[in-house]
């Protein structure tokens, strides 16, 4: 690649599926665009989906594909065309001048064209135990979710009494045996067709001026704790809990900049990308507050970058970049996606990252170097996050340290062994002793801090 942008072309803000299409079409346009992919603010890198098991309604996937594996394919597809990824969020942004300006946490980067794509975050209720079952029998998302096998013939619950909570009921129950309908006030503020096909749907029961306080279960959830209006407490078994309690669009950082509609939303002219600041687009969640989904989200991604591209060029500010190749080298999906185990015939004492559990024991008792252990499992979006993160520190050091990626399903017995009971896991060794281990995604220098102390 040539050029490097002073002034940038298009910075995408997010890394949902709305951001990643926007950047494969600014990529492939040659304007090598920069992504911002958001680290803690508004949901985590990749977006929504990479907070999801299995997603079956993505085309493309017959046999449907993991979230986080979807994710991590748009963003091969972004990189492989010269997509610039910045790992921060953005704080602020400047459109009272041009080339307009935003701040991230290590930066200012000025740019002439922005296309936001932050998304929207579900609420949640903030229940106890909530956290440990979701995706484990509780959702915000019953259509994406509600076909789960888990959820077939079983008691379900819906939270809300919205339309998108009546609609949700209904639709649940092609699913579940039964659904319970939890409502926070006596009436329903949904429209009258609506309420009037949850009242005549004999499968959905309603609870009046009742919330959910807890969740419980082993694995996955099994019963839901009521408090009714009249202090009343019952428990109820259920295998899904849904969430339809309205989603937040995550604007807060635009801060009066863009118009926004009442909820929070950018306005956007219905099917247009156009935001009220000229050169600046909405594409996803963020601007939709009724479809929502991942394929809307990159139809209007690309929406975003088609008008962005037109915008530059007509105003004469485009300023693309002459490729060495007509094409980038094409990448090899295997590699993109899956990671072989080590065995004995492949294991390399020098390599700086490996996989499984051989690797693991060969180096825990012959290797002299600080080894970093990540435990994570497939559907584990913030594994899929910090995995390069580590990956990019461990080649920071030189060798000094070295790498190796567990997956706890397939290699259960050794993450009992080490007591895992969440992923993302990461366990700092040296000379066979724990020296430090952190849950959960943490900013880079918590990690070199404390390799720095050990060598
Ligand atoms: C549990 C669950 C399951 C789902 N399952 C499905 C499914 O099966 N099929 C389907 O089609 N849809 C599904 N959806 C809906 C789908 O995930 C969303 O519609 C889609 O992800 C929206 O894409 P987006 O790009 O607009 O935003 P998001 O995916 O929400 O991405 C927003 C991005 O913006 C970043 N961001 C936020 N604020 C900032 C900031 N200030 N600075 C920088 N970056 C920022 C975030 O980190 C994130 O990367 C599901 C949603 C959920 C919650």
């Amino acid at each position: 690649m040539k050029n490097s942008l002073e002034t940038e072309n298009i910075v995408i803000i997010g890394s949902g599926p709305a951001g990643y299409t926007a950047a494969i079409y600014a990529a492939r346009a040659n304007l090598q665009p920069v992504l911002i992919t958001g680290f803690s603010s508004g949901g985590i890198p990749g977006g929504q989906l990479m907070t999801t098991t299995d997603v079956e309604n993505f085309p493309g996937f017959p046999d449907g594909i993991l979230g986080p594996e979807l994710m991590d394919l748009m963003k091969c597809q972004a990189l492989r065309w010269g997509t610039k990824l910045v790992e921060d969020d953005v704080f602020s942004i400047d459109t009272s001048a041009r080339p307009f300006s935003l701040k991230t946490s290590e930066q200012t980067i000025k740019t002439n064209s922005i296309i936001i794509a932050t998304g929207a975050s579900a609420n949640r209720l903030g229940i106890i135990d909530e956290e440990k079952f979701w995706s484990r029998g509780i959702s915000a998302c019953a259509i994406c979710d509600g076909a789960t096998p888990q959820f077939r013939n079983a008691e379900l619950a819906v939270v809300g009494g919205g339309d998108s909570a009546c609609e949700e009921a209904v639709y649940l129950t092609k699913y579940g045996s039964k659904v319970h309908l939890i409502v926070r006030s006596e009436k329903l503020r949904a429209s009258a067709t609506m309420i009037d096909r949850v009242k005549n749907n004999s499968k959905i029961k309603i609870h009046w001026k009742t919330v959910v306080k807890k969740a419980k279960g082993e694995d996955w959830l099994q019963k839901i704790e009521l408090l009714h209006s009249e202090d009343k407490i019952t428990d109820i078994d259920i295998k899904g809990l849904f969430y339809a309690i309205g989603h937040t669009p995550n604007t807060k950082f635009l801060a009066n900049q863009i118009a926004l509609d009442k909820r929070g939303y950018i306005k956007c002219n219905p099917g247009r990308p156009e935001t009220s600041i000229e050169g600046i687009y909405a594409a996803g969640d963020v601007a939709d507050a009724e479809w929502r989904q991942g394929v809307t989200a990159a139809g209007s991604g690309c929406m975003a970058a088609l008008a962005s591209e037109r915008w530059l060029s007509e105003n004469q500010l485009s300023k693309p970049i002459t490729r060495d190749e007509k094409e980038p080298e094409k990448l090899n999906k295997k590699t993109t996606l899956k990671n072989e185990d080590a065995n004995e015939e492949t294991f390399d004492v020098k390599s700086e990252w490996q996989h499984g559990s051989y690797a693991l024991r060969k180096l825990y008792h012959e290797s002299k170097k600080l080894i970093l252990v990540i435990y994570s499992s497939p559907t584990c979006g913030p594994c899929h996050v910090l995995k390069p993160q580590l990956k990019r520190i461990v080649k920071e050091f030189n060798g000094e340290v070295l790498g190796i990626e567990i997956d706890i399903d397939k290699d259960q017995e050794v993450a009992k062994q080490a007591g895992i009971n969440g992923t993302p896991t990461v366990q700092l060794f040296k000379d066979k002793l724990l020296k430090k281990e952190w849950k959960g995604v943490k900013q880079r220098s918590e990690f070199t801090s404390v390799i720095e102390s050990l060598i």
